[in-house]
């Protein structure tokens, strides 16, 4: 009886990992009402169950977009407090013009308080978003961009790990049940600022999860999925999706093999990333075509970068 009950304690935890938070909560409440009905659990151990399973979906999905907005904000304030910004208003308004076109065309073109985007002042070729929006791209990665249609494909690469909710799901569990009390207190649609320096206080393990994760890099699988929405997304726009193989070897020439910082560290290996890239596409890198005036608009805003 003990281990049976062991093994449906772990149950959640275990469909969590397998599938999506809504089949999760479908699959264990079935199995639960299953075991229940055969005698094997008593009623009240049936309904702690469901509890506990019904507060880890709701914490992975459950985030508004507000509360998304104060998380992300706050990691963005980690990542400036370890790269300056790069105060060149003509590189930081093209990099919002692109940004924002681009966002438009994803499948998430509205958040909360909208996309930002900003150059940072570092050598190191790197680049980061966060969930409630904030995309930062070092001098270092926008040298590697030979056109417009490079510049574009990397943040498209990092609206597809929003989109996607890459930063969310960093959170380590353990925090699930802090944050489920946390979202349940917290009915308001907008904080006010008060409210909102008790939420970041409140979500420190949270930001410090999703920090973590942005400077030791995705998983793998999250990295090439990004770069699958970023393909959609180019498309869409009538950019050349051959602008991300165009970066990816221009970076692949410029990073050192040994290197274990920045988009070494935080990125499959470039060559990795463009054969993932074409075998996806079903097809073969041709060179980036750009129209002349679209050459000579990156050229003035980021070609002395
Ligand atoms: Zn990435």
């Amino acid at each position: 009886m003990k281990k049976r009950l062991f093994f449906l304690c772990l149950l959640p935890t275990a469909l969590f990992l397998l599938c999506g938070c809504q089949a999760m909560l479908t699959s264990t409440v079935k199995a639960t009402d299953k075991a229940e009905q055969s005698g094997m659990i008593a009623p009240a151990t049936a309904v702690s169950i469901k509890k506990s399973t019904t507060a880890v979906s709701r914490t992975m999905e459950g985030f508004t977009p507000e509360q998304e907005y104060y998380i992300g904000r706050s990691v963005a304030a980690v990542i400036l407090t370890k790269y300056p910004s790069y105060a060149s208003r003509q590189a930081n308004e093209y990099l919002n013009l692109l940004g924002q076109t681009l966002a438009q065309a994803s499948d998430m073109p509205q958040i909360f308080l909208g996309y930002r985007f900003l150059v940072l002042n570092s050598d190191e070729i790197n680049a980061f978003a966060t969930p409630g929006g904030h995309i930062f791209v070092t001098r270092g990665l926008l040298r590697c961009c030979p056109n417009e249609d490079a510049v574009a494909a990397i943040l498209a690469h990092e609206i597809g790990h929003i989109q996607l909710k890459h930063g969310i799901q960093a959170i380590k569990k353990a925090r699930v049940t802090d944050a489920v009390n946390t979202i349940a207190t917290e009915s308001v649609r907008v904080l006010a600022p008060g409210e909102a320096d008790r939420f970041t206080e409140t979500f420190g393990g949270v930001i410090s999860d999703i920090t973590t994760m942005i400077h030791n890099g995705y998983s793998r699988s999250f990295e090439y999925a990004a770069d699958d929405v970023a393909q959609t997304i180019l498309r869409r726009v009538g950019y050349d999706p051959n602008g991300l193989v165009a970066m990816l070897m221009v970076m692949e020439k410029k990073l050192n093999p040994g290197d274990e910082a920045g988009f070494a560290k935080t990125h499959p290996a470039p060559q990795d990333r463009i054969s993932e890239v074409l075998r996806r596409a079903g097809g073969t890198y041709t060179p980036v075509k750009a129209p002349k005036a679209r050459q000579a608009r990156f050229l003035k805003a980021v070609g002395k970068i």
